[in-house]
This record gives structure tokens, C-alpha cells and sequence, in this order.
């Protein structure tokens, strides 16, 4: 079972235990809102922890972990133009398997600004792209978000919308997308997944998990077992809380 967006560098040793024995093998970590990032170097600081530290905690207690690598659009350093280069020849030099989260968040133009160059380090690096989706206004800016990704030119097999919701599916599928369905607090409920399940079953089950906000280690295997009690079948269980990511990602 694979929590396809969490925050590894936001949770503990602990819930790493517990997500473990409740079924998680393998996880994706993205770069969050915190530590507050003044400098791009901050958020180098925390991918070279991840892999160093965290990766390694994560193989001890027995899951993988794969990191993202981007700006957060909740956490733009102000020198952040410097960063691509740094960011190109980390991931040159390092185990990075997607560049995220990144997107747009109150779809300023800085967050414009950074979210293009994001998306250019995708599309040349290869990487999947793990978008991030706000809590308001949340069509327009994915309308927006799209705009950009097809401005760029970026192969739609790499880029998935997270945070997917009722309200902005039909947009995600009339353009291709992939998506990410996250179980937490604001967004969506075990029952929202349940009642829309045929909805989802092309999606990528996630928890979001970070101490920045309310959210739950076990949200995916919650989920399945949540699921499973209703009733619903274990191909599109198992799709969603493992073999869809596996194949976006690569893992
Ligand atoms: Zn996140």
C-alpha cells in the first residue's frame, strides 16, 4: 500500500511506525510549508536531510521512500530564482522521482512565476509532477494551472492534480490528467471517496500528512478498510491505494 503525498519531514518516527503496521510499504514525501524557507537553500537543507535521514528511518521500520523535490507554493523563498540550477544539479546528483508539490495556491504572479519554471524542470528532467490544489477559488486556479502546464507543453502522463475533489474532477478528466485523491480534514472524507468511488477509481489515494494541519497517518489504510467494509471491490481498492501511483510515479 502506497500513501502517495505525505510530508515526512512534518511527522514523527512514530507515525511512520504506525503507518507501517497498518499496511503502508512505500510512501512519496513533497516539500511542505514548513520550515518556513527564507532561502532556497532551506529547502535543499531538508531534501538532503530526507534522503540522508528520513529515507533511512523509513527503510528501517520497513518503507520506502521517494522523494519529491520542488518549490511549495505555500513557501516561496525570496531568492528563489537562484534555485533552479540548484534544484537541476541536485536532481542530477540525488534520487528525486517527481518535482512536488508545486502549483498554485492564491495564484499570485510570484506563484505563477515559480509554478512555469517548476513545470519546465518536469518536463525536462522527466519527472512526474505532483500539483497542489487550494482550498478556495479552487476551479479557477486549476483552470489556471492547466493553462500553464499546456503553455509548457509537458506530457500530460506526467502531471497530476492532488487534492481532487467532486468539483474539480471533471475538469482534471476532460484534460487527461491524473489526480490525487487526499483523505484529510477540508478536504475529502472516507465516505466522499465511498459515495463517488467509480468517480475516483482512476486516482491515487493520499493522506497529506504534515503537522502544519489536521490530517491522519492511517488516511489511506483507513480508507481501504473503510472501503472494503462497503463493500467495494479489491481491484479498484487496490488500484487506488497502490498500482495507479505506482505506475504515475514509477516506483
Ligand atoms: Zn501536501
Amino acid at each position: 500500500m502506497i500513501d502517495s503525498h505525505t510530508h515526512i519531514q512534518l511527522i514523527s518516527y512514530y507515525d511512520l511506525k504506525l503507518m507501517h503496521k497498518y499496511g503502508i510499504d512505500s510512501l512519496v514525501t513533497c516539500v511542505g510549508s514548513a520550515p518556513v524557507a527564507n532561502s532556497y537553500l532551506t529547502i535543499i537543507d531538508v531534501m538532503s536531510t530526507t534522503l540522508n535521514l528520513y529515507r533511512k528511518n523509513g527503510r528501517e521500520i520497513g518503507i520506502d521512500v521517494f522523494l519529491g523535490m520542488g518549490i511549495n507554493p505555500r513557501n516561496i523563498p525570496m531568492d528563489w530564482e537562484k534555485s533552479i540550477n540548484a534544484f537541476s544539479d541536485f536532481i542530477n546528483k540525488n534520487d528525486i522521482i517527481a518535482i512536488g508539490e508545486v502549483g498554485l495556491d492564491s495564484g499570485s504572479d510570484i506563484e505563477i512565476n515559480v509554478f512555469r519554471e517548476m513545470v519546465k524542470l518536469a518536463k525536462d528532467y522527466e519527472k512526474p509532477l505532483i500539483i497542489h490544489t487550494p482550498n478556495e477559488r479552487r476551479l479557477e486556479i486549476v483552470n489556471e494551472e492547466i493553462k500553464i502546464i499546456e503553455e509548457i507543453g509537458i506530457s500530460k502522463d506526467l502531471v497530476e492534480i492532488d487534492h481532487a475533489g467532486m468539483d474539480i474532477l471533471p475538469l482534471i478528466k476532460e484534460h487527461g490528467l491524473n489526480f490525487g485523491i487526499t483523505v484529510k480534514v477540508n478536504r475529502l472524507s472516507k465516505n466522499d471517496v465511498l459515495k463517488n468511488i467509480h468517480e475516483f477509481e482512476r486516482g491515487m489515494l493520499n493522506s497529506d500528512v504534515t503537522n502544519v494541519n489536521d490530517s491522519d497517518p492511517l488516511a489511506v489504510p483507513n480508507t481501504v478498510k473503510f472501503l472494503k467494509n462497503h463493500d467495494v471491490k479489491d481491484d479498484i481498492i487496490e488500484r487506488i491505494a497502490d498500482r495507479n501511483a505506482r505506475k504515475f510515479f514509477r516506483i
